[in-house]
């Protein structure tokens, strides 16, 4: 394999990675995926677990655009809830527990199934260039590789340094080696770099845990697929376990502040916002009595918990003493302890829409290192910059989502336009158009544009062909057909809800909150039994279709939004434009214009600190 050419090098089979490469050889690139551990292959880090609030819709959408983080979920899961099903849909966002070896070797099989992907075991420590072209790397068993094009996926590993109490451990994770020089040889080339700090909780033998005295948190009945196509579901589901920090408990962690990392300087890094470490917890919610955990199961073969809410990096002594002093967890044993870690990523703004770097030509970044947190904004950054890089070396256009189309437009666009100041994560409440966004039509939103990239199988072509034309049919029928008092009357008397005079559309009954597509089907079922010519219509499309009814107005506001929004991303700015001479525009928003030079109106509008009225100011300086 030594001096052998390829199109493109991944290095690092992380979430990012491993997403990345799967996708660029399906698109036919020739590719060398290298990486540290191979049994460690798209590991979970910290939580096994997929999905949730805004992490579930990108999973739905890496699957809809021909990735397999979504497959490989169904394939591992051992439980699943569907969260916010009390609130609109636009936020409904589905989870999955996962077996984490399982994950892993899913993950592994699915690589190795694919002839275009080669694997390497190793750790690579530098990157060749021709002037500011990559073209290959080298590693530290001295290998050499070439490559049209490098894609750069190594998530928390770069300059790791990880923390429980006094001690210090050099590595990328628990027992894992850190990789070193990758940071400082691109430093050289001009690239800045930043620390970042996460964290993880213990992980807990489940026979030692008293579960009775634990309330329970069952899975949904109804459970769905994360992917498209027709995965393997899981026949049973694993349960979880809540339990509750106490006063005790917080006596015993505070005892340790002395000896953490946290707060006695050693870590400046930043960590995670929304994940914080239950001693960050204790400072910053001192009013509370008690803090909520989950016991998470790791596996269906494993008697593994993972502890969730109870990340630490405080000494070894004072974690194992509060975790005693726990509701259920009064005999607990440890099997790892909670750590931190700090880690180099890269400011994102060095990137360009297409994740390749600017500075560095066919340098591509993914995942964790352009300082991101989770391994769902990990993948969909591989996915994209495996779509971007095979773009590039055919010569074609960037693939690149708008703000409207995905969660993934919007992680992309606020990573390389905003940059990060703390790891970013998803939320729904980052998407402007989120009635648009939402995970029951990924699908239609994206698969088209798989189909074109060529990154869609032909079972999910011919799935997609197929939920399309039901789609069709029911539209047409539901906005077309009339239900007649004597079909409706029964089912909406027993839903509560006022009785019809005259025949009305299926359309117009589906507006009211009370009836479903559910309670409409019975009723097609029973007098149109042509209707159905033999075909059984899945759930979640019935569900996807029910909402495009009673969202119309919603999702018609919005598409007119972001067609207007659309409009200033279309107005290019002049790179040579003296913001310092425009007076007009504030103070900061000159700073910023400086600092991020917008490409477009639209990329300058959303910036956090650019104000309507400087955008204004702009578009009357360039005659518009
Ligand atoms: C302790 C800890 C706690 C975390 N806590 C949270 C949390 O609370 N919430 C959350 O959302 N996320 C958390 N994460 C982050 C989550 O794990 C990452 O967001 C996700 O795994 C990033 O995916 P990635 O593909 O970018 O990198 P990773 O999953 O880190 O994968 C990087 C891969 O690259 C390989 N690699 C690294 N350097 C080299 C090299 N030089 N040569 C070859 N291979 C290399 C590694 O072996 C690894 O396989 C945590 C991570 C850690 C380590």
């Amino acid at each position: 394999m030594e001096n052998e050419n390829y199109d493109i090098i991944v290095v690092g089979a992380g979430h990012a990675g491993c997403e990345a490469a799967h996708v660029a050889a399906v698109m036919g690139a020739k590719v060398l995926l290298i990486t540290m551990d191979m049994t460690k292959m798209a590991q979970m880090s910290c939580n096994p677990a997929m999905g949730g609030i805004a992490k579930g819709q990108i999973i739905k959408e890496i699957d809809a655009l021909g990735g397999i983080s979504g497959i490989i979920t169904d394939l591992s899961m051992i439980q699943f809830r569907m969260l916010n099903r009390s609130k609109g849909p636009a936020v409904w966002s589905p989870r999955a527990q996962c077996d984490r070896m399982l994950y892993s070797a899913e993950w592994r099989k699915a690589i190795e199934l694919n002839n275009n992907i080669h694997l390497w075991q190793d750790s690579v420590n530098e990157l060749k260039f021709e002037n500011d072209r990559v073209c290959g790397v080298r590693t530290i068993m001295g290998a050499d590789f070439n490559a049209q094009v490098v894609i750069l996926t190594t998530g928390t590993f770069e300059s790791g340094l990880m923390h429980v109490g006094k001690v210090k451990m050099i590595g990328g994770r628990i027992s894992e080696p850190a990789s070193l020089g990758i940071t400082k040889q691109l430093s050289g080339y001009g690239i800045q770099s930043g620390r970042m700090k996460t964290g993880t909780p213990a992980r807990l033998d489940g026979r030692t845990i008293n579960f009775k005295l634990m309330d329970e948190q069952q899975g949904d009945d109804d459970i769905r697929r994360f992917s498209y196509l027709e995965t393997r579901m899981p026949d049973k589901q694993l349960s979880c376990f809540i339990t509750y920090t106490n006063e005790e408990v917080h006596e015993e962690l505070r005892k340790g502040f002395n000896d953490s990392p946290l707060y006695n300087g050693t870590i400046k890094s930043i960590g995670p916002r929304y994940c914080p470490s239950i001693e960050t917890k204790l400072i910053t919610f001192g009013d509370r009595d008690k803090h909520q955990l989950f016991l998470e199961p790791e596996g269906w073969s494993t008697t593994e918990y993972y502890l969730n809410g109870f990340s630490s990096s405080l000494p070894l002594n004072t974690q194992y003493a509060a975790l005693r002093k726990i509701k259920g967890l009064e005999n607990a044993v440890m099997f790892r302890p909670g750590y931190a870690i700090e880690y180099d990523y890269y400011p994102p703004v060095q990137l360009k829409h297409s994740l390749e770097t600017k500075q560095l030509t066919n340098l591509f970044f993914a995942g964790q290192i352009n300082g991101t947190t989770g391994y769902e904004e990990a993948a969909a950054q591989g996915l994209m910059a495996g779509i971007n890089a095979v773009q590039k070396i055919s010569g074609k256009p960037d693939f690149i989502l708008g703000r409207d189309e995905a969660y993934i437009g919007v992680l992309i666009d606020d990573l390389v336009t905003k940059g990060v100041d703390e790891p970013y994560r998803m939320f729904t409440s980052r998407a402007e158009y989120r009635i648009l966004l939402r995970q029951d039509n990924a699908d239609f939103r994206l698969t088209p544009k798989a189909i074109e990239l060529g990154t869609a199988n032909d079972e999910r072509k011919r799935r997609f062909m197929e939920r399309t034309r039901i789609r069709q049919k029911l539209l047409k029928q539901f906005n077309e057909e009339g239900i007649s008092p004597f079909e409706a009357n029964n089912m909406l008397k027993e839903k509560g809800t006022n009785e019809i005079r005259q025949k009305v559309k299926y359309a117009e009954l589906l507006l009211r909150p009370q009836v479903t597509i559910f309670d409409l089907m019975n009723i097609v079922r029973s007098t149109n039994a042509d209707f159905f010519e033999g075909e059984s219509y899945e759930n979640d499309l019935l569900e996807a279709i029910e909402i495009e009814f009673k969202y119309k107005g919603y999702i018609q506001r919005e598409k007119l939004l972001a067609e207007k929004m659309g409009r200033l991303d279309t107005i290019r700015i002049d790179n040579g434009i003296a913001y310092d001479s425009l007076h007009s525009i504030s103070t900061e928003g000159r700073f910023k214009l400086n600092k991020y030079k917008p490409q477009t109106l639209g990329e300058a509008a959303r910036i956090s600190g650019i104000s309507p009225s400087d955008i204004n100011v702009l578009l009357l300086y360039m005659g518009r």
